[in-house]
């Protein structure tokens, strides 16, 4: 469990208030996701050497070659996805458990997959110790989806697809709403908003990111 010493806790408290300030200037305006964002501590969500710069606007390393997203794409993905207390979420790439702790405050109940045991494993404490029960968590192929808990009415995939993934499509409820990230390593990606109607999708680019590879399979080493 990644410990953060007191008087560094204090001076992030400070922080935090400013990265919710940047988030609103550039242009997060769903007060319930700043609020969510303004009660997750994500320094603890990081080593120790990158906990002072937990709310500086950055993607940072929470080993196995992954990173946490930026608040910016966490802020805007939770954004796009319109979630209510009402709401059942699949995520896919749980990582370090922040975007899944974020969306936990703010739906019924969040389905989170990962391949990695050692960061699932994190995770797992991590939500433990913040008291998030209506998280469960699978350690697995995110990229099959989660067919015996679907349909989901969000869907959100915080690693890049080769293309939307027509698996998770099936899995999201009509009426329902898919985030997702799409491209390969060398070129560009592009962040998607994906909604599902009773005549087909809608599909919203909602500009360019750089997200580590959705890659199926688990992993071999924890
Ligand atoms: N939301 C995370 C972002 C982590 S980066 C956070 O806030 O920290 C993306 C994560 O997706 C990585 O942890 C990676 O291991 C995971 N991932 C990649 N492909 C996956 C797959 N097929 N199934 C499940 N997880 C996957």
């Amino acid at each position: 469990m990644n410990r953060v010493r007191p008087a560094l806790e204090e001076a992030l408290a400070a922080e935090r208030q400013d990265l919710l300030d940047s988030l609103r200037r550039l242009g997060v305006a769903d007060e319930r996701v700043l609020e969510a964002i303004g009660r997750v501590p994500r320094e603890h969500f990081l080593a120790e050497a990158f906990q002072d710069r937990a709310y500086r606007n950055l993607a940072l390393p929470i080993g196995h070659q992954q990173t946490i997203s930026q608040p910016w794409v966490v802020a805007r993905m939770t954004e796009a996805l319109e979630v209510t207390d009402r709401t059942k979420v699949l995520e896919i790439g749980t990582g370090c458990g922040y975007q899944s702790a974020i969306l936990s405050l703010l739906c019924r109940r969040l389905y989170t997959i990962e391949r990695h045991k050692g960061l699932m494993g994190e995770a797992e404490r991590r939500f433990r110790r913040f008291g998030l029960t209506n998280i469960t968590t699978h350690l697995g192929d995110g990229s099959l989806g989660w067919p015996e808990q679907a349909p989901f009415e969000r869907i959100i995939v915080t690693a890049a697809a080769e293309d939307i993934p027509p698996v998770l499509l099936s899995q999201l409820a009509e009426g329902g709403i898919m985030v997702v990230p799409v491209g390969g390593q060398g070129g560009e990606q592009r962040l998607y908003r994906v909604d599902k109607g009773p005549l087909g999708l809608e599909i919203e680019d909602m500009g360019e990111v750089r997200f580590v590879p959705l890659v199926a399979g688990v992993a071999s080493s924890a």
